[in-house]
């Protein structure tokens, strides 16, 4: 008989979100449509430290509505680092503009500085940071790079609800900041998103442009421009609300797990994630690096995790290295100027990290990968 399956994410649901969930499906229609949007929202903007948010049914939308309502477009770039997820990026094309790819750090594995500086051209219209897998990147040098060049920082922190850097939340370090809800995410709502910021002007473009370009209040069916329709449902709303009241035991569960790897791992010649001074990562996947002395890739050990039935991920691939991106002139010869990115994709993969993680599954996957290293 196989062995009982180890997810690589997944969240965690408790009677308080079906409760929640079923108050919206009753009660959150007629006079009440949107009384669990704007109790999501309020909350959710006083947890990450910023003016407004914006609930969204994505976070690449939220990405969409930052790029957009900061006025990039035809002809634009924006510096994005290597390793992340597509939709980090991916938004950029929407809009007719077109990604400039940073290496990451070979400690934080988020956005190099330096790297970020090099990408800069005289089309450069703003910074994509991302907080990788929890953790949140040199923001102090990210600030003083945009401040020198103007450029506005969008901060993708889909990946990083509850982290913090210097004590503020990750989200709420850019001009703008978006989050994930999608199901593998720490906290969820099935498929949703939010944008934060503390800029009334973005907030107001934003809010028109997810309405079909129209004003909340406006006249009816005059609509002034033609844009897009991202909303999501009470009964989201109601599952995001009831998530957020939960964020800090959800956090302490990442951290958690974190832990138990750190503490099963030891002796082994693999790098997890870092948390650098003052910083608070939460973790989303944990992830290793195998040492190169191992002669073993990232590919073999999820192959040899598969057949116990343990999931895994493999580390992001550098975007310029992937079939969307390899053709795009801005992709190419990135693998000499961005060696940290390449250097780590082949020996990295993302440990199973669910909230349904326990100390023995995390001590299975565990005597697995010293197996498979011995
Ligand atoms: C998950 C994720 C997204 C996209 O989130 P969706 O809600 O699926 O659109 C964007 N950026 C990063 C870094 C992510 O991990």
């Amino acid at each position: 008989m196989d062995k009982e399956k180890i997810y690589v994410s997944g969240p965690s649901i408790t009677q308080k979100e079906i409760d929640y969930v079923d108050d919206a499906v009753r009660h959150a229609w007629y006079g009440n449509a949107n009384i669990f949007h704007e109790k999501f929202e309020k909350a959710f903007a006083n947890y990450v430290g910023t003016k407004y948010a914006i609930a969204l049914p994505s976070c690449t939308s939220a990405i969409h509505l930052s790029v957009m309502a900061l006025g990039i477009g035809e002809g634009d770039e924006a510096v994005v680092p290597e390793t992340t997820w597509i939709a980090s990026s991916a938004p950029l094309k929407y809009v007719g503009a077109v990604p400039r790819f940073a290496d990451v750090d070979a400690r934080s594995w988020c956005i190099d500085p330096a790297s970020a500086e090099r990408q800069i051209t005289e089309r450069t219209k703003a910074i994509i940071t991302v907080d990788l897998y929890g953790n949140v990147p040199d923001m102090d040098a990210i600030d003083s790079l945009a401040e020198k060049y103007h450029l506005p920082i969008i901060e993708d922190a889909a990946e990083a609800m509850g982290a913090e850097y210097h004590g503020r939340k990750a989200g709420s370090l850019g001009k703008v900041g978006v989050f994930s809800f999608h199901g593998s995410k720490t906290m969820t709502t099935g498929e949703g998103g939010m944008l934060v910021t503390n800029d009334s002007d973005i907030y107001e473009r934003a809010l028109f442009l997810r309405d079909h370009g129209r004003k909340p209040g406006d006249v009816m069916f005059m609509n002034r421009e033609v844009a897009y329709k991202y909303k999501m449902s009470s009964m989201q709303a109601a599952l995001g609300l009831a998530q957020l009241e939960r964020i800090e035991e959800l956090v302490a569960r990442k951290r958690q797990i974190f832990r138990w790897y750190e503490k099963e791992l030891q002796g082994l010649d693999v790098t997890l994630n870092d948390e650098a001074e003052n910083t608070r990562n939460t973790y989303w996947m944990v992830s290793i690096i195998l040492d190169g002395k191992y002669g073993k890739t990232g590919e073999e050990l999820r192959q040899f995790l598969a057949k116990d039935n343990i999931d895994t991920r493999p580390f992001f691939h550098p975007l310029s290295s992937i079939p969307a991106y390899r053709e795009l002139g801005e992709a190419r010869g990135m693998a000499e100027q961005n060696p940290v990115s390449y250097a780590i994709a082949d020996y990295a993969i993302n440990l199973p990290s669910g909230l349904d993680m326990t100390e023995e599954k995390v001590e299975r996957v565990c005597n697995q990968i010293r197996e498979f290293l011995s």
